[in-house]
């Protein structure tokens, strides 16, 4: 089967997760997907093809040579992003795409506000109706790892190693991975298939922690409240404001953290803060923590021993920690991305992947590209030509980790 089609059949397949959700995987539809990946596989010659309880697919392709090499793997997520709709995903392929406007029938992808996109004259797209988004983040990664081992069974002739494969459910609302079974999955390395431009490579992430803040303040009649009430309210403002406006995520790019105040409920008596806290470089996160543990002594020596509590939680690390370790996993990538023309480019990812997670838990996986434009919207596309090079850059790391064994 062509790549085209079977991106095309794999977004067709309604697999949204929801964050709201108390089951896992958050929606049982993700199975649909996990089904026909599974007979997939299967067709394709992983006989261990298999889909556990928890929605994950995993398989294997047992080397087809003597020649010893570690196992490597590649991951992409099922499920797509909440915030769109993905149901009724109605894909349209664009063939020899003039550079221009793209009416997508209920709306008009503007280049105007994509940028990149004059650039793509002449590529093949595939967009959506207008009224769902693609799912080609990250059914495109999906795809481009059954294209390669399609080209293994259309090329016996072709050497490999051992490859883990393995797809995986709400990566979207960041509680899928948990449930991931590294040790099913076997593999010494892997990558994450699930990103943009396919030159791009992501071995960095944010490291991140999250801050609960409650004050309780002290409620009286606003009538005799003189010298006597403490408005919660209005403590939690006063706290809030200690922090600079530049460190806010809406004056930040690149590589500059911040701290976020993502939930604010209060009233007289009481107030709950919610925060998250991020920065690349793991001294300037702790500089950011230091300075709400301030923010929270000062609150307390105007207003009494109690009034503020502020509680951290880790959430994740920065990746390359971890990837560092293994030089070899970048430059099989990087490698890999200049045989396919392209000079590599390198994203700090300002968030965290599901790659991040697994790093920590002992298997090394930064991230690829797959071709994929403007995700979790109905102005998404996928440029075919990058999708196929996708599985070529997939192919030429299974070959460079045979070649060094
Ligand atoms: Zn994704």
């Amino acid at each position: 089967m062509d790549i085209v089609e079977r991106f095309i059949n794999y977004a067709r397949i309604d697999t949204t997760s929801d964050p709201y959700s108390t089951t896992r995987p958050s929606t049982m539809k993700q199975f649909d997907l996990a089904k026909v990946l599974v007979e997939e596989l299967k067709e394709l010659g992983i006989k261990d093809a298999a889909v556990d309880e928890k929605c994950f697919v995993y398989g294997h392709l047992e080397a087809n040579t003597e020649t010893k090499a570690p196992t490597v793997g590649f991951i992409a997520h099922m499920d797509t992003a909440p915030e769109y709709s993905g149901t009724g995903v109605n894909p349209r392929v664009i063939e020899n795409y003039d550079g221009e406007d793209i009416d997508l029938g209920s709306t008009v992808t503007r280049t105007a506000d994509f940028p990149g996109m004059k650039a793509l004259k002449g590529k093949t797209l595939i967009v959506t109706d207008g009224n769902t988004l693609l799912g080609g983040d990250d059914k495109a990664g999906i795809a481009a790892i059954m294209d390669t081992l399609q080209y293994y069974q259309d090329h016996p002739e072709e050497k490999h190693g051992r490859i883990a494969v393995a797809f995986t459910p709400d990566e979207e609302i960041g509680t899928g991975i948990h449930g991931f079974d590294i040790a099913r999955f076997d593999a010494k390395f892997a990558y994450t298939l699930d990103g943009g431009q396919v030159w791009m490579y992501c071995d960095e992430t944010f490291n991140a922690v999250s801050a609960v803040v409650e004050i309780q303040g002290f409620s009286i009649h606003p009538g005799a409240a003189k010298d006597k009430m403490i408005n919660a309210s209005n403590v939690g403002m006063e706290f809030h404001g200690l922090f600079p406006a530049h460190m806010r995520p809406e004056h930040t790019e690149g590589r500059e953290g911040y701290i976020h105040l993502t939930k604010f409920e209060g009233s007289t008596d009481h107030a709950v803060m919610e925060y998250i806290i991020r920065d690349h470089d793991a001294k300037k996160l702790d500089e950011k923590t230091e300075l709400m543990q301030r923010a929270e002594k000062f609150i307390n020596g105007l207003y009494g021993e109690g009034t503020c509590t502020l509680t951290l939680t880790q959430q994740y690390r920065n990746m390359k920690e971890i990837v560092d370790q293994y030089p070899e996993v970048s430059r099989f990538a990087m490698e890999s991305i200049r045989e396919l023309g392209y000079e590599p480019g390198i994203e700090a990812a300002r968030g965290g992947t599901d790659g991040a997670q697994l790093c920590f838990r002992g298997l090394p996986c930064p991230n690829l590209g797959t071709g994929d434009r403007n995700a979790h919207g109905r102005y998404e596309f996928v440029v075919v030509e990058e999708m196929r090079q996708a599985s070529e850059l997939v192919r030429k790391v299974i070959a460079k980790v045979l070649a060094e064994g």
